[in-house]
């Protein structure tokens, strides 16, 4: 765990901070490290800590790819981001990334694998195309059944969630930033206006800490601190994952064998990984589930979710169809209407930014966010990302990003 730095120790109550950021998830562990980076005097902060069991970045495994069909934001966004996992993998003593591969797969050519090629031409980015004879030869523990085009990309794979975010908080806190377990209240929004920045963030226990900026990076909690503006563009939806033993001794469910894959169908994504050091073969559904209460639900699988996946196993890995469970995990997505993310100033505040809204993909783009939130906030000349903005979260989810 991450340790006060001695510059915490030295540093009086009631000093002001360049920037406090409320949520150690992937979103603002990597915000506070840019932050860091461009020498701002940053305090991060979380209330159950760094990738904790109820945060979203809190699971043990999260896909990074390329392919997001003709989207070439996030593909961008993805690749520019895989240097900075490899550099934090490096640099940890158990790996951050596993290079698996990820293979998309799809029933014919449709538009998504159409414009992921498209976009990975343009880009010069690597990826390879598999008709169903290749795919069968290259990856026999798949049933390959009513499948007709594999998108192979060699360079992607597994990141290790949360022990990439914690590694992260430990790095920033090696290198001169603070870290604090404390609980943020939500800023008052009745008091009187003043002028248009918020003086002071109080914590739970009524402590209260002032910085030229306020980052909140609180995952589905975002939704509950700003009601007025985020509860009803922010869609917390209940996500089921299965981990199946793999066979004893049976090679092909192992890393190095497996990639991590996702059935695309056309947008009715199922999506895995191979045994990844032991815990398992993961198999989740992407659909949205139902609402769900970060702080309030239990987090037991329902026996719909598992039927679902037993069916999936049996048409798909025909091998894994009789493997037992051997855990499960759910999680939450924080949804946005389209997908997008939200990296913006809130309203009424010049000084406090919202950043979160990762909707199911945003792990892998974690480097990225953060530095384009860092240089939001460090006033950088850069062109703002319409697509990021408050202005375009609608209250009626209508999905866009896959
Ligand atoms: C099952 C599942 C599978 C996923 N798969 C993928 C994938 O394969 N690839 C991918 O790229 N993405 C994936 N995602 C999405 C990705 O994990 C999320 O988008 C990302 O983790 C969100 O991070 P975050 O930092 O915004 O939020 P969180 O990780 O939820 O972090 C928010 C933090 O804020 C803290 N907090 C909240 N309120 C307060 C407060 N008042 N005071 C102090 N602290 C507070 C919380 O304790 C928490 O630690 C998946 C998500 C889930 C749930």
């Amino acid at each position: 765990m991450p340790h006060a730095s001695a510059a915490q120790r030295l540093r009086a109550p009631g000093d002001r901070w360049d920037a406090v950021v409320v949520g150690a998830g992937v979103f603002g562990a990597w915000t506070a490290w840019h932050l860091l980076r461009k020498g701002h005097r940053v305090l991060l902060l979380d209330a159950r800590g760094p990738a904790n069991a109820c945060a979203s970045s809190g699971g043990e495994s999260r896909l990074t790819r390329t392919a997001y069909g003709s989207d070439e934001l996030y593909t961008r966004m993805a690749w520019e981001s895989l240097a900075d996992w490899k550099w934090l993998s490096e640099s940890a003593d158990l790996p951050v990334f596993h290079r698996l591969g990820v293979l998309f797969f799809f029933g014919r050519m449709e538009p998504y694998a159409a414009g992921t090629l498209e976009v990975h031409r343009r880009l010069g980015l690597p990826i390879e195309t598999l008709d169903r004879a290749g795919l069968a030869q290259r990856f026999p523990q798949f049933l390959w059944d009513g499948i007709e085009l594999g998108l192979l990309e060699p360079d992607f794979g597994a990141l290790m969630a949360r022990r990439a975010v914690q590694t992260l908080v430990q790095r920033f806190t090696a290198e001169g930033g603070d870290y604090r377990l404390a609980q943020a209240a939500a800023p008052d929004t009745a008091a009187p206006a003043g002028d248009d920045s918020l003086a002071e963030l109080v914590l739970a226990g009524g402590e209260r800490l002032t910085a030229s900026h306020y980052v909140f990076a609180c995952g589905p909690w975002l939704a509950k601190l700003f009601p007025e503006v985020l509860g009803s563009r922010l869609f917390v939806t209940r996500q089921e994952v299965f981990f199946f033993a793999a066979p004893a001794g049976d090679a092909r469910f192992q890393a190095g064998a497996m990639p991590g894959w996702v059935d695309f169908n056309q947008g009715d994504m199922l999506y895995g990984f191979p045994d990844l050091e032991g815990r398992g073969v993961k198999i989740a559904h992407d659909a949205h589930g139902p609402p769900m209460d970060p702080d309030g639900d239990d987090r037991l699988p329902s026996a719909e979710g598992l039927a679902r996946v037993r069916e999936y196993l049996a048409r798909r890995f025909p091998g894994l169809a009789r493997q037992p469970l051997d855990e499960s995990r759910v999680c939450q997505y924080e949804n946005t209407s389209s997908g997008d993310f939200l990296i913006d100033r809130h309203p009424r505040w010049r000084n406090v930014w919202l950043v979160g809204g990762g909707s199911g993909h945003g792990f892998k783009h974690g480097p990225a966010v953060g530095r384009y939130a860092a240089q939001l906030l460090s006033g950088e000349s850069l062109a703002p990302e319409p697509r990021f903005g408050l202005a375009a979260k609608a209250q009626r989810q209508q999905r866009s990003v896959h």
